[in-house]
């Protein structure tokens, strides 16, 4: 809930409005575990709280990785279903830059409907969206569980967070909010696959926030072969979605592109790749494909990498490679969770 929602709630209950800096401290400052813990609130607001607002409401069932290397958590919601968050530690950002922070990459919804031939995220189907405090508390616990502040959050974990744009709105206020997680302007990312009325609109909200774009193709021939969202929104009114962003924004968006052995790895898709990045001043991380269970994709080999950044290079275009630091530990979007589900069906069978 935001401050001024609680602030209704309490004054409907009859409760002093002090005492909405006072639970927002406990939740997001003192990092309370439970109502129990909010010892400064009356006994009977504790007990009120505890049956209307339940606080932490998923757990971590399982992490994987270790404390200097990328760290994935897979989370069971009230549900019963799971979504994964990855930590990445200091020098290994997401976005490729050789930062010095500790960033987070979050989940916005449970399972995906977009689809993308080559992402285990869709590969059974979409189930529902997080609420807001489902997306705030993967920060939360991230952070608890490993003694870390976090001070970058990327949403790149499993679901589409443009479709899920009302909670995804909420939670970054939350999460940007000084009286909440406290993450600083522009610390925030949010990658889509292309949902260009979306795009606009997030231009057009009051918030600090990074853009990325799956990518993938630079060619609607290309990029329709493996993502079907291309269909509803090809590449030229994508681009002109990504233009207004970046004209209000006054930012430059990240190209995200996969590379996929014989699939979008020739010269001649580097090529377009340098004018569609060109038309926007966007940069380009290029992330060698991590392979699927199942899916019959496979990275290019590293010369052929190389090959594809030189062309973006000589091209004028800034890009990085993403070498990636969670192959071992099913660090692409949605395999752990897959794993966790196979392994369920398997024991209820
Ligand atoms: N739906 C949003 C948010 C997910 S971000 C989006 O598409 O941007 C997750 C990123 O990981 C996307 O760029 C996605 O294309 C990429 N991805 C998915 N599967 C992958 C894989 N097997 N290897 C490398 N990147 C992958």
């Amino acid at each position: 809930m935001l401050p001024e929602e609680l602030a209704e709630e309490f004054a409907a209950w009859g409760e002093p409005r002090y005492r909405v800096p006072q639970v927002l401290d406990w939740v997001f400052q003192k990092r309370a575990g439970s109502y129990a813990d909010m010892t400064s609130l009356s006994k009977s607001l504790r007990a009120r709280l505890t049956e209307t607002h339940p606080l932490h409401t998923m757990k971590i069932a399982q992490v994987q990785g270790s404390r200097d290397t990328t760290q994935k958590f897979l989370f069971r919601l009230h549900d019963g279903r799971y979504v994964e968050s990855v930590l990445i530690p200091a020098n290994r950002s997401a976005l490729g830059d050789m930062s010095d922070r500790r960033t987070i990459c979050v989940s916005s919804q449970v399972g995906c409907a977009y689809d993308c031939k080559f992402c285990a995220s869709g590969l059974a189907g979409f189930t529902r969206n997080l609420r807001a405090d489902e997306i705030v508390e993967q920060i939360l616990q991230v952070e608890a569980h490993s003694g870390q502040r976090i001070d970058n959050v990327v949403f790149m974990g499993m679901g589409e967070p443009l479709a899920n744009f009302t909670n995804l709105a909420r939670a970054i206020r939350i999460l940007q909010a000084e009286w909440g997680a406290g993450i600083g302007a522009r610390h925030i990312t949010v990658s889509t696959s292309g949902l260009a009325p979306q795009i606009k609109k997030l231009a057009d909200f009051p918030l600090p926030v990074r853009l990325a774009i799956s990518f993938h193709g630079a060619t609607d021939e290309v990029r329709e072969h493996i993502m079907p969202v291309n269909r509803k929104y090809p590449l030229d009114v994508l681009m002109d979605a990504l233009d207004y962003f970046r004209r209000k924004k006054k930012q430059k968006i990240t190209l995200e592109y996969i590379l996929i052995a014989g699939v979008n790895d020739r010269a001649e898709d580097a090529v377009a790749l340098v004018r569609r990045a060109r038309s926007i001043e966007a940069k380009v991380n290029l992330i060698p494909y991590n392979t699927v269970e199942g899916l019959p994709w496979e990275r290019p080999t590293e010369p052929a990498q190389d090959a594809f950044l030189a062309v973006l290079e000589r091209g004028g275009v800034p890009a990085t490679i993403r070498r990636e630091k969670g192959h071992d530990i099913d660090a692409a979007c949605g395999q752990l969770r897959l794993k966790q589900e196979q392994a369920e069906a398997a024991a209820a069978s």
